[in-house]
C-alpha cells in the first residue's frame, strides 16, 4: 500500500551530527544527550489490529510481515543486551512490543531482566488485554510500572478502533494492576472523529481507577494515509479541552532524568490529579531525548522517526564480544539523529515493530 506524506508542518532541519560534546561515553551521543532508558520490544506479534498501528488493511495487503521465531532474540540475548547496558549506565528497561503480554514466558522475561545488576526500573507498555491474570505475576516478578492502552471508553468504539478488542477486559486489567500496587498509566492516541468528545471522560475514568491519564499525539506511522494531518488532536488542544472542564492545569513536579517523553500536568486546584501529554508533533523533545529502541529482532534504532538501525543480535550471533556489542552501541549513538522529521518523511518501519 503507497505511504502518502502528510504536509509539512515541522521542517526543522536535521543539525549535522558532529556538533555538541563528544564524550568518549558510548552513551553521550554528538549533541551531548545521555542515554538512560533502553526500549524492548519483545515481539513484532500482537493480538490487536488498532488503527493507527497495525491496520488489517495493511496486513491483509502484504504491507506488513511478522519475523519468523528465529529471528526474534531469545530471553538469553536480551539479558545479554540489557546487562551490557546496565554496565553502561542504563538504569530503566521497558518492554513493548507487538504486543508484550503474547511473548510466551514474559513473566520469566522480566523477572530476569529485574535481575540485571545496575537496572532499577522494569516497566511495560501493554494493550491491557491479558493483565486481569497477569498483574500479580508481573509485579512479583519485579515489574514496577505499567502503561497500558485505552483510547475509548465505549465498547463498540474500542473494538473499531483495535479490531478485536474487548474494552472491560482491559480495564479490569487496569483495575488488577492498581491493587497489584503497580504504578499505572493509561495511553490515548488522540484523533479528531475518534475520541476528541472523550478526553476529559478519559482522564477522570483514569482517576478514578487510580491511574494517571496520558495522551499521545498521532505519528504519521504504520500507513499514515489512515489518518491527515488534521486529525491529530495537538497537546495545546488537550491542554485546553481539559482547562475548560476543570480549570487551569499547572506544570506537574519536577521531570525524573530516567522519565519517558511524557510532559505532566496538574488541575491548579486539585494537584493529585496529573495528566501526561506525549506532544511528539507539536511541542518536540527531541532536544531532552535520552532513550534507544531495540527491536524483537535486535536492531537497535537510535530514534523513532529515522529507519537507521544497527543489528545487535547479528553482533551476538556471529560470536561477539562485549567489546564488540559496546562498540555497536556506541555507533548507533554517535549516529543519533538531532530529531525525528515526520511530516517531511515519515520512516518506513511499522510503529507495531518498534512498540511506540
Ligand atoms: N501493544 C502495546 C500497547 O498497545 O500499548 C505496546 C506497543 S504500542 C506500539 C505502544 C504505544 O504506541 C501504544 O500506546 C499505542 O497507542 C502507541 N501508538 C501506536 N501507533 C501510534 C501512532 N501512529 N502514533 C502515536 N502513537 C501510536
Ligand atoms: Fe497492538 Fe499495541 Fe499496536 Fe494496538 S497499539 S496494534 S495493541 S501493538
Amino acid at each position: 500500500m503507497a505511504r502518502v506524506h502528510l504536509p509539512v508542518v515541522d521542517a526543522r532541519p536535521e543539525r549535522p551530527a558532529g556538533q555538541g560534546t563528544v564524550t568518549g561515553d558510548p552513551l553521550v551521543d554528538t549533541f551531548a544527550r545521555r542515554i538512560r532508558y533502553l526500549r524492548v520490544s519483545v515481539t513484532d506479534r500482537c493480538n490487536y489490529r488498532c488503527s493507527y498501528c497495525m491496520p488489517e488493511t495493511l496486513e491483509k495487503s502484504g504491507g506488513l510481515s511478522f519475523q519468523p521465531r528465529s529471528a526474534i532474540l531469545s530471553f538469553e540475548e536480551i539479558e545479554q543486551i540489557v546487562a551490557v547496558f546496565a554496565d553502561l549506565g542504563v538504569r530503566k528497561v521497558r518492554l513493548t512490543g507487538g504486543e508484550p503480554t503474547v511473548r510466551h514466558g514474559i513473566v520469566d522475561l522480566v523477572r530476569r531482566v529485574a535481575r540485571v545488576p545496575g537496572i532499577e526500573q522494569v516497566v511495560m507498555t501493554t494493550n491491557g488485554h491479558l493483565l486481569a491474570d497477569l498483574a500479580v505475576p508481573l509485579r512479583d516478578a519485579g515489574l514496577t510500572a505499567i502503561n497500558v492502552s485505552v483510547d475509548t471508553l465505549d465498547a463498540g468504539r474500542f473494538r473499531e478502533i483495535t479490531s478485536r478488542g474487548d474494552l472491560p477486559r482491559v480495564l479490569a486489567g487496569i483495575d488488577a494492576a492498581v491493587a497489584a500496587g503497580l504504578r499505572v498509566k493509561t495511553n490515548a492516541v488522540a484523533l479528531h472523529g475518534i475520541n476528541e468528545t472523550e478526553l476529559v471522560a478519559l482522564c477522570e475514568d483514569a482517576w478514578a481507577r487510580g491511574a494517571t491519564p496520558r495522551f499521545i499525539e498521532h505519528m504519521p506511522m504504520s500507513d499514515g494515509a489512515l489518518y491527515d494531518s488534521s486529525q491529530r488532536i495537538s497537546a495545546a488542544v488537550i491542554r485546553r479541552t481539559l482547562e475548560e472542564v476543570h480549570g487551569p492545569l499547572v506544570p506537574a513536579e519536577t521531570r525524573n532524568p530516567d522519565a519517558g517523553p511524557a510532559r505532566y500536568w496538574a488541575l491548579a486546584n486539585d494537584p493529585a490529579k496529573e495528566l501526561g501529554i506525549i506532544s511528539a508533533m507539536t511541542e518536540h523533545f527531541c532536544d531532552d531525548c535520552n532513550r534507544l529502541r531495540l527491536t524483537a529482532i535486535g536492531e537497535l534504532h537510535a530514534c523513532l522517526g529515522h529507519d537507521d538501525a544497527v543489528s545487535l543480535r547479528d553482533v551476538i550471533r556471529s560470536g561477539g564480544s562485549r567489546e564488540d556489542l559496546v562498540r555497536a552501541i556506541a555507533g548507533a549513538v554517535s549516529g543519533k539523529r538531532a530529531g525525528h522529521v515526520f511530516e517531511a518523511k515519515a520512516p518506513a518501519k511499522h510503529m507495531i515493530g518498534i512498540g511506540g
